[in-house]
């Protein structure tokens, strides 16, 4: 089996050492990808500094735009191609592979769109001067992005940086390289100048470690876990140099008795059944006010019931989680449920001819836990909804904001009044009022407080983390 290369100042590389690439659909290697290291980074930042110092860096605003508005229409040419490579390396159901391409493909078509409207300002000051702000790439950008939304991921950090007319050096996860890899392939079809977007696969304690630490790097842009989080921001701050840290979640969907229980139900089931639960985002604790917990949990045990687990190809409400490790802790943490006593109010169920070795995981619904709890507590990352019962909305809102993290939160009533007092209590990047998620706009600003990290991605904001403003001043006389 040949093993795919990295893309390193627009030439494929590779040799050395490499890492299996397993499909968790069925726990067999299906491909193989080049194992980099502190060399590959270090070639790889050298290459995005003499992109910078060439054509890349003198290149207009408007031309990188038609690049990557370019990219944008290869990713959607190579659409059926992409959903298939990704819901086999992730393990996800095609359908959401196909739709993770096209926000792939969305992300570089807003960006392309932003790259010449980022404006600068003009400041009144004294007589006599002129002041001005104008924004400038930060220069080379590392980006190290997770497995669970491979494509989207990737596009959600790198498009940006490219727009703003930064270099940009990727380690994509190394369970989930292979659409990265090929989305380098369309960028150089694309015709984006050597060395502008480099991909370097490998471990993140090896090929991700090394970029974060490199010195040549300008910023980074991290998402993935917590624990990973602090290294970053370690390695960053040895540099002192910007990073955003896009990290894990725990995120509460606060349920009260005057909420459309209906839509409620359906919309909260979706929300952590959706790629298996392996949603930074996914809303993993429902805190249900007392006077209708029963009968919203009997609802909600009635929908898990109705979950298949499938294949990727085979298409159904959620495939198997992307590894074994992975499958090995979600299921651990289903133990210590049973083993604490905890109710099991539901279990979904496995779909027909599932190979013996995939990493599957039927969605588990569990209740009355208790807010202190280690599943109430701890990023489960797979398809496990924790129902926590609340008296009121004081509660609530202690409930909700009792971990870690802080990265989204639905909340559902008809009561504007209290939908508007708890989005402002909640300590969360984003607020979902009778709705979660919001489609996932490319469009809406999205990041983390607490241990959910910090710095925003998506929409316009993230056109400014990466880039770094410059104060001009000047003086000509009255
Ligand atoms: P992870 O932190 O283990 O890995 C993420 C990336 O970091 C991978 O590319 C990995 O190779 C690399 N890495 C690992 N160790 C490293 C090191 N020592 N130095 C440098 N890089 C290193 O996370 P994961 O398990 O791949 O992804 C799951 C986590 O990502 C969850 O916590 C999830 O919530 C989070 N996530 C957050 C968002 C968000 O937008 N906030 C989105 C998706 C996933």
């Amino acid at each position: 089996m040949n093993a795919h290369q990295h893309f390193i100042g627009g030439t494929w590389t590779g040799g050395g050492a490499t890492i299996p690439v397993i499909n968790p659909s069925d726990g067999q290697v299906m491909a193989e990808i080049a194992r980099g290291g502190a060399a590959e980074i270090d070639r790889a930042v050298k290459a995005a500094e003499a992109a910078m110092a060439g054509e890349w860096g003198r290149l207009d605003a408007v031309s990188r735009g038609r690049l990557l508005l370019k990219l944008a229409e290869l990713i959607r040419r190579d659409a059926d191609d992409l959903a298939t490579l990704e819901s086999e390396d992730v393990g996800k159901p095609l359908s959401l592979a196909r739709s993770d391409v096209q926000v792939c493909a969305r992300y570089f078509e807003y960006y392309g769109g932003a790259a010449d409207k980022v404006h600068g300002d003009t400041i009144p000051f004294q007589n006599g001067f002129t002041v001005m702000t104008v924004y400038e790439p930060h220069g080379v950008v590392g980006v190290i992005v997770p497995w669970n939304y491979p494509l989207q991921m990737t596009g959600r950090s790198v498009a940006p940086a490219l727009a703003m007319g930064n270099a940009v050096v990727l380690k994509p996860a190394e369970d989930t390289s292979l659409t990265a890899l090929a989305l380098a392939r369309l960028a150089a079809e694309a015709g984006f100048p050597p060395g502008s977007l480099n991909v370097v696969t490998g471990l993140g304690a090896e090929a991700g470690a090394a970029l974060a630490a490199h010195p040549g790097i300008h910023h980074i842009s991290f998402t993935g876990s917590r624990e990973v989080g602090v290294l970053i921001q370690t390695a960053a701050a040895k540099n002192t140099i910007p990073v955003t840290l896009e990290l894990g979640g725990k995120s509460p969907q606060i349920v009260f008795a005057d909420a459309d229980l209906d839509e409620a139900g359906a919309v909260i089931t979706k929300a952590i059944a959706q790629n298996a639960g392996q949603t930074c985002s996914a809303g993993s604790r429902v805190i249900v006010e007392d006077r209708i917990y029963d009968r919203f949990t009997a609802d909600l045990a009635r929908r898990f019931e109705a979950l298949k687990v499938g294949s990727g190809a085979q298409d159904l409400d959620l495939g198997p989680v992307v590894n074994a490790k992975q499958c090995a802790r979600v299921k651990g943490y289903i133990d210590l449920a049973e083993k604490d006593g905890l109710t099991i109010l539901a279990r979904g169920g496995l779909g027909t001819n599932l190979p013996q070795e995939g990493f599957y995981v039927r969605p588990t619904l569990i209740g009355n836990v208790p807010p202190d709890h280690r599943l109430a507590q701890e990023e489960i990352f797979g398809p496990v909804l924790v129902a926590i019962r609340v008296r009121d909305e004081a509660e609530a809102l202690r409930v909700a904001n009792g971990t870690e993290y802080g990265l989204a939160a639905g909340i559902w009533t008809s009561d504007l009044g209290r939908a508007l007092r708890l989005s402002k209590g909640v300590k969360s990047g984003q607020v979902f009022i009778n709705n979660y998620g919001a489609g996932g706009g490319v469009e809406l600003p999205f990041g983390g407080v607490k241990g959910s990290g910090h710095g925003r991605e998506k929409g316009f904001e993230a056109l400014y983390g990466f880039g770094s403003m410059k104060m001009i001043a000047i003086k000509h006389g009255v």
